[in-house]
């Protein structure tokens, strides 16, 4: 069962002194641990909630050169950004995959098309030329390929290529958890730390406490990488660790409605407030954002001035059968970005400016590093720089220069799949799907899709969809319940799946079948479990601003 591997991991913790503890779940410390662990550091890594279970799992789910940091000029940004989305393209061919921004530009906007299409060639090039050629495209073309735009008048835009995340941020995020796993790491969701000191001994003392129990120990380490992304300061506070870099939060909400067009294309448009804003499809819903706003305090809510926002913009810039209202919501998603203030930049200077730039500051003395800002995008070189600073301070790796990311090689893959053909797997497709169960197995599991296989060929009823309305099938979630440290139903249903993403929350209640899915996942607990998931998100829900959403006019048709 799960609970055996977080709770034998958890008892594992206060026991030897590790090389590194990494304190964060997230794409940073994720990052961190898979990279350490496969050279053959000691790592652990806790987070006090689910992994990606903060910033990570709100992002707009792409993998991008940031072509908009061009216009504040920003060209070594961008540069370093596109090779970081070139590798992660190559390395995950299943689950990084190219797509394309159809841009749609309003008449008066501050630049005309064609400028635009000419910034898109520079990017292009940028790149390294690694995606498709961009296009100029005619209002013409517009009309006909994207009917769903509004063109209001427009002279036309263009297309240009970036990157996804076909399942979602969180998933992706948990790939490199797993792998850390694989690779030795000792790690454990639910387990905050409380802070930390660093003693004559040499050794960073950790005091940590499991959520789940209230039991509280030490974790012992030569080297602490505090990895809580907007927590970043707040951990460093609770340890007296001074540092030149601070961060600004600014916060981004994005709204995930039924599909808005049959094409997977990213529509692109430029907001009321002249920032980029995205309709991104998300399997069979779209997620439309975002937006920018300066906070102080975490939890961020989604306010009805930001739904407000979302809901206006896009309905004037698509033509729908009806506009879009708060009816029509199916899930929020709502993310604090951690910016950097670096070098003693002020946090109240032009917040918007500053660089979306990760900055990792090394204390040398006490052998404590703190990762600030980042993007999902850039994770690769994030793992590479940790793994370097950890050598600075004489961690051995004795695996240097092993293989931490990237899918399996094509020789499995070729096995997957050919034993896939054999049993005929994809005959089996459920109807709620879109694409081929083999295909899907793979992206989700990797190499551990052949295991998956296995089951099914024992007992056939492993590859019926267990939760009705969804496209997971039963061994899916014996896979999980083993491999994928479930702690909360939350956890299964908003990261390792998107399943809380896609259906309202009324519809995965009533859904047949989640008894039993809990029931796999948790043993006895599960009625207990279900019950938390639903009282917990009731909980939230109550925390909303109550005021209706104002809805703007019906755009004419
Ligand atoms: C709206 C929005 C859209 C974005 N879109 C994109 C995009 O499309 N592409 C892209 O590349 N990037 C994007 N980003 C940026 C990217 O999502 C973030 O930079 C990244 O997820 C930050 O990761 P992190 O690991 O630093 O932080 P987090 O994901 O927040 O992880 C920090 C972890 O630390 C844990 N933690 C904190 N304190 C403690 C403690 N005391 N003990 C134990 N654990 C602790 C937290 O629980 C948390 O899980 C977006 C961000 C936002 C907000």
């Amino acid at each position: 069962m799960i609970t055996t591997l977080r709770a034998s991991n958890i008892a594992k913790l206060d026991r030897e002194p590790f090389d590194v503890l990494v304190v964060g779940g997230g794409i940073n410390g994720a990052v961190s641990a898979a990279a350490l662990s496969a050279q053959g550091a000691r790592v652990a890594l806790i987070d006090r909630g689910d992994f990606a279970g903060l910033t990570s799992q709100e992002s707009s789910n792409l993998v991008w050169g940031g072509i908009k940091y061009l216009e504040t000029g920003e060209v070594a940004l961008v540069s370093k950004l596109c090779s970081s989305r070139n590798r992660l393209i190559k390395t995950y061919p299943s689950s990084v995959r190219e797509i394309r921004f159809f841009v749609n530009v309003e008449p008066g906007f501050r630049r005309s098309h064609f400028t635009l299409y000419c910034g898109t060639l520079l990017y292009w090039a940028m790149g390294n030329f690694f995606t498709r050629a961009p296009r100029l495209l005619s209002a013409t073309d517009i009309a006909s390929e994207e009917p769903v735009i509004d063109m209001r008048g427009g002279s036309g835009g263009f297309e240009y290529s970036d990157a996804y995340l076909v399942d979602n941020d969180a998933r992706f995020v948990f790939g490199f958890i797993r792998g850390a796993l694989d690779h030795g790491a000792i790690i454990a969701n639910y387990v905050q730390s409380l802070g930390a000191q660093r003693r004559e001994d040499g050794l960073w003392h950790t005091q940590a406490c499991d959520g789940e129990t209230g039991r509280t120990f030490e974790i012992r380490s030569r080297v602490l990488v505090n990895a809580c992304g907007p927590l970043v300061d707040a951990f460093n506070a609770l340890n007296g660790e001074q540092t030149k870099n601070h961060h600004v939060l600014s916060k981004g909400v994005h709204l995930i409605v039924r599909r808005l067009t049959p094409s997977r294309r990213v529509l692109t448009f430029f907001a009321d407030d002249g920032r980029l804003f995205f309709v991104i499809p998300l399997g069979p819903v779209s997620c439309i954002g975002t937006t920018d706003t300066r906070v102080d305090t975490l939890p961020p809510l989604v306010t009805d001035e930001d739904r407000h926002f979302i809901l206006e913009n896009v309905n004037k810039r698509l033509r729908l059968p009806r506009p879009l209202t708060a009816e029509d919501i199916i899930s929020e998603r709502c993310g604090v970005r951690p910016l950097v203030t670096g070098n003693g930049a002020s946090a109240s200077a032009d917040w918007t400016a500053l660089s979306r730039k990760h900055a990792i500051e090394v204390d040398h003395a006490r052998a404590h590093v703190s990762v600030f800002g980042g993007k999902l995008t850039d994770c690769l070189n994030v793992g590479e720089e940790v793994t370097e600073i950890a050598r600075t301070f004489g961690i051995d790796l004795p695996f240097e220069g092993s293989r931490w990311y990237g899918e399996p090689p094509d020789e499995i893959r070729d096995e997957y799949f050919h034993q896939a053909r054999l049993m005929r797997l994809d005959e089996l497709t459920a109807p709620e799907s879109s694409e081929q169960l083999s295909t899907r197995l793979w992206r989700r599991y990797g190499g551990s899709a052949l295991s998956l296989l296995d089951d099914i060929r024992q007992d056939p009823r492993m590859a019926q969809v267990l939760i009705a309305g969804t496209e997971y099938i039963r061994c899916e979630l014996h896979h999980a319940a083993q491999r994928e440290m479930i702690t909360k139903l939350e956890d299964f249903l908003r990261r390792r799946s998107k399943i809380a993403l896609i259906a309202k929350k009324r519809e995965i209640e009533r859904a047949p079948g989640l008894l039993e899915a809990c029931t796999i996942l948790f043993g006895d607990d599960a009625q207990h479990k279900f019950d938390e998931y639903f009282a917990d998100r009731e909980r939230r829900e109550s925390l909303r601003p109550s005021v209706p959403t104002p809805m703007p006019e019906a755009p004419a048709a």
